[in-house]
């Protein structure tokens, strides 16, 4: 049986306010997990720290994301990041289609697919978020949702391609809320996408990629959702901006793992 290492992503958001403190963060997550290849782990810092927090994690396991990019290779996109920039800054992924930028910024699938590309082609491993609205889960349309996003988003890719991402479940009614999803709705979820995956690329990649839950993750529910079969990781944003938190959550992933 194929066994998918836990991964446990941050994401920082537009958090912490200083580069100073982003190296501090990042230190001090560095320090907590030491050597430790149980879990891999990954801290989506904001662009503008990327350099500072990479230094701080210089010779580390801990991978460095960003928490967008543009498609484009270079050009007239003020404002924006390419993954050749990523790149350089230091960079191993990039979280793309996360609820704050579909519902915030109105990205859409088609262009978090071309990010999507744009990325794989670059070398980056993506982390595609998708999830439901509260709206769409009380009216029953949570696996049609989730099934257009992941049509969208995934549009093109060989099975090869998509090996190399990572899918993070956020229902949007739970992140930042305080309100997790439970460990049998997240399953529900997780499951849903890997049949889907299957029928899509089939069952030798629906087995290999890793899904992660994201949702108002803490220290005292991790074990229990990472602990679900199809559950593979999480990506944390409040709890990974308190190092003692974030390492909490990786120890949850940790003692799941040598049990698994
Ligand atoms: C997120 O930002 O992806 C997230 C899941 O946030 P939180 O853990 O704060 O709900």
């Amino acid at each position: 049986m194929l066994t998918r290492k836990i991964f446990i992503a941050g994401n920082w958001k537009m958090n912490p306010g200083t580069s100073e403190q982003a190296k501090a963060l990042a230190k001090a997550v560095r320090e907590g997990v030491g050597s430790a290849s149980e879990v891999e782990v990954a801290l989506g810092a904001p662009a503008i720290f990327l350099s500072a927090v990479s230094e701080s994690l210089n010779d580390s396991p801990i991978g460095l994301a960003g928490q967008n990019m543009h498609w484009a290779k270079d050009g007239a996109y003020t404002g924006e990041t390419s993954a050749s920039m990523l790149l350089d800054s230091g960079c191993t992924h990039v979280i793309l289609g996360h609820s704050e930028r579909r519902h915030g910024m109105g990205e859409t699938d088609e262009q978090v697919n071309r990010k999507l590309k744009s990325a794989l082609e670059a070398g980056l491993y993506p982390i595609v978020c998708i999830g439901e609205t509260l709206e769409e889960r009380e009216s029953d349309r949570t696996e049609s949702v989730v099934a257009g996003q992941l049509t969208g988003s995934l549009a093109g890719l060989s099975p090869e391609e998509m090996n190399k991402v990572v899918l993070a479940y956020e229902p949007v009614w739970a992140i930042g809320t305080g309100r997790t999803a439970t460990p049998g709705q997240a399953q529900d979820v997780h499951a849903f996408i890997r049949r889907t995956l299957a029928a899509r690329f089939g069952e030798k990649t629906a087995l290999i990629v890793k899904i992660q839950y994201g949702g108002s993750v803490k220290p005292d529910n991790a074990e229990e959702l990472l602990g679900c079969p199809d559950i593979d990781g999480a990506l944390v944003g409040g709890a990974s901006l308190k190092a003692s938190d974030f390492l909490g959550i990786i120890e949850a992933g940790r003692k799941v793992s040598v049990a698994r």
